[in-house]
């Protein structure tokens, strides 16, 4: 599969504690989650000061790194602070430095992917990523309150090119002006995606296609580090599995939504990408069980 999205340097304030320095951006998480699942390749822009173990860490995790550019100048940074309910954060800084002028192009060996995930990145952009892309089998992107806002048209745009869209519970409302999610969730399929995720942070997740729907829990933590990526990681597993089972339809969005939330629940045990490094497929695979037990309900 394909992940393309940004890469960056995080500054990160919890009410327990303050990093600086860590590897961020929605695709390094998005394609690490998917890296459990299926080999992945890389599409981003960085600068020459970001630094040798991320690059060594994406090639130990079985990512290809052709796609990912390196430009004269900073890499992308970002800074945010979390209030004490971790639901709630605001930035403190954005950078854009190398990510400015970022032009995806795949590299030849990238145009014939058949699972796309598009990260956080503009919309125009994602667009052509879209247009680079031969026979596409799945299509999903990610997107964000910040190009709700800046970049409306280019998003109304990409979602008539997409399978599927993902995005939280407030930039669904930001979106389609509707506060009531189950509305909001058919009115993201009316803009053209055959699926439309909607994710709830510490409350789960509802999936939406056609007629039906499917609501996932959260798994309960009594311990949140740092939620940075959580939306990401959600995503790049989402994708992932399914490009390793090779199917689209409901039943296969409804495993791949708990998948999502089973990886995204380690991430937000550490900061940055530190669980997830740890991590390994039998921890998701248990994980995923226990999903299964704290939401089956037997007849009566
Ligand atoms: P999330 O917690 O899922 O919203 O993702 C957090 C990540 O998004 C951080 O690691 C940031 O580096 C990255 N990020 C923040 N702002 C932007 C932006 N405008 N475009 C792309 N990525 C961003």
């Amino acid at each position: 599969m394909l992940v393309a999205g940004s890469i960056g340097i995080d500054d990160v304030k919890t009410p327990a504690e303050s990093r600086k320095g860590l590897l961020g951006g929605s695709a390094s998480y998005a394609a690490v989650a998917a890296s459990f699942f299926s080999p992945v390749r890389l599409v981003g822009v960085v600068g020459e000061d970001f630094p040798d173990k991320y690059r060594v860490m994406f090639r130990e995790k079985g990512i290809d790194q052709e796609g990912l550019k390196t430009e004269k100048g900073k890499t992308f940074y970002w800074a945010g602070e979390y209030f004490q309910d971790l639901n709630q954060r605001r930035t403190l800084a954005v950078e854009l430095n190398v990510f400015e002028r970022f032009q995806p192009e795949l590299p030849p060996a990238y145009q014939d992917t058949d699972y796309v995930l598009l990260g956080n990145l503009g919309p125009a952009l994602q667009s052509r990523v879209v247009d680079q892309v031969k026979r596409p089998r799945f299509i999903m992107a990610d997107t964000m309150d910040f190009y709700i806002g800046s970049a409306r048209p280019d998003l109304m745009a990409l979602l008539k090119r997409v399978d599927a869209v993902c995005m939280n519970d407030g930039e669904a409302r930001q979106l389609t002006g509707e506060n009531n999610l189950i509305k909001a969730g058919k009115m993201l399929l009316g803009h053209g995606p055959k699926f439309a995720v909607i994710k709830k942070g510490e409350h789960g997740s509802l999936l939406f296609s056609g007629d039906r729907f499917f609501s996932a829990p959260a798994y309960p933590l009594e311990e949140v580090f740092d939620p940075t990526g959580a939306g990401d990681t959600f995503a790049g597993a989402l994708a992932g599995y399914l490009a390793s089972v090779g199917r689209t339809d409901f039943d296969a969005l409804r495993q791949a939504v708990i998948v999502g939330s089973a990886v995204a629940s380690f991430n937000v045990e550490a900061f940055s990408l530190e669980r997830l490094l740890t991590l390994k497929r039998v921890d998701i695979d248990a994980r995923c069980r226990a999903f299964r037990d704290i939401s089956r309900i037997d007849e009566a």
